[in-house]
Formats: C-alpha cells, sequence, structure tokens
C-alpha cells in the first residue's frame, strides 16, 4: 500500500476555510467538489448558506465546478447540481479515476489546474491523487453515516494522527485559520 497515495495535500475544517485566493495563486482553476459530506449532510438534502456563499465565491474568482458523486441517486444529485448551477456527475466509482476524468472532460481541465475536494480519504483523496491532482480533505459535515463509512472513519482518524504526528501534515496558520499542508508532493 502506498500511503502517499492516500495523504491529501491540504486538510481543512469545512470548504469555506480553503482559501480561495491561494489556490489562484497556486495555479488552480477548477474543483472537483465531492456532495454527501463535503457540501451538505446525505439526509438534509440542502445546501448550507455558507457552503452556497462559497460556491458563489469560487465562481466569482473565475473557478469553474462540477459535483463529482459517488451517489446513486442520480435525480438528487442532479437536482442539487441545478441548485448550485454547476454540472453534476452521480455514480462516480471514487477513487476510481473515470467519474473524475469525465469531469475534467465537462470542463475541460487540466489536471495540474484541478483540485479535488471532498471529506474521505479513500475515495475523494485517493481518487484525486492517482490521477496527480491537488488534493484538499475537510471534515465531514454530518455525523450520520452508514455503517461502512463509520468503519473507514477509524481509519481515517488514524491516519490523520500518524501523518500529523510524523511531521507529514504540518500546521499551517493560513488567513482563513488552521490547516495542515502535506510534505509529500502527492507523487
Ligand atoms: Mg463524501
Amino acid at each position: 500500500m502506498n500511503f502517499k497515495k492516500l495523504c491529501p495535500r491540504m486538510v481543512v475544517e469545512k470548504v469555506q476555510d480553503i482559501d480561495l485566493q491561494e489556490l489562484k495563486d497556486m495555479g488552480f482553476r477548477y474543483l472537483l467538489l465531492d456532495l454527501d459530506n463535503t457540501l451538505l449532510s446525505w439526509w438534509s438534502g440542502k445546501f448550507p448558506p455558507m457552503v452556497k456563499d462559497w460556491i458563489e465565491e469560487a465562481r466569482g474568482s473565475g473557478f469553474e465546478l462540477c459535483i463529482v458523486s459517488n451517489s446513486l441517486m442520480k435525480w438528487k444529485v442532479k437536482r442539487l447540481g441545478r441548485e448550485l448551477e454547476v454540472p453534476a456527475i452521480n455514480r462516480a466509482s471514487k477513487p476510481r479515476k473515470g467519474g473524475l476524468l469525465k469531469a475534467m472532460d465537462i470542463l475541460g481541465a487540466k489536471t495540474e489546474e484541478t483540485v479535488v475536494i471532498g471529506d474521505q480519504i479513500f475515495t475523494d483523496i485517493l481518487g484525486g491523487n492517482r490521477l496527480g491532482m491537488y488534493t484538499i480533505l475537510v471534515r465531514p459535515v454530518s455525523r450520520h453515516e452508514f455503517f461502512a463509512t463509520v468503519l473507514q472513519r477509524a481509519a481515517e482518524k488514524l491516519l490523520i494522527f500518524r501523518w500529523k504526528k510524523k511531521g507529514v501534515l504540518k500546521e499551517v496558520e493560513g488567513k482563513k485559520g488552521i490547516k495542515y499542508i502535506s510534505s509529500w508532493e502527492g507523487k
């Protein structure tokens, strides 16, 4: 197992803590967003107003966005995409590459200009890292989850704890608060 492929390049508390200007300065233009537990809780079906504001800010700063969800609920993913006015892919099967590649294709995005943002290491982060994209992990919006996800969370917590302890993930005080940056290059 290559642990580097699991390590997010950045860890923040929530999407609103992502410094969009910083990402722009780093040369990124495209954001591939996970849906459930990244932008909203899977049971609520509603975006918090702060998340909607952040999406608006991202669009306003010139980012192009696409939702890439592993959800099988096509109607729900499409409806939420329409609500944000961004293209939305369901059944993405992250960490497999297909869904993420499809999103890049829709946006006309290049790998080196693309950021994957999600709440799960074994799907969102691994998928993005496998394609050589920049990856940002956020904490899950909700604690209510499926049992399989609960088990994954324990493994994720252990990995994050170890990476912090070993100094792989370094604490940095950013403009939008505390974040963690990986010393690994994601390769
Ligand atoms: Mg998720």
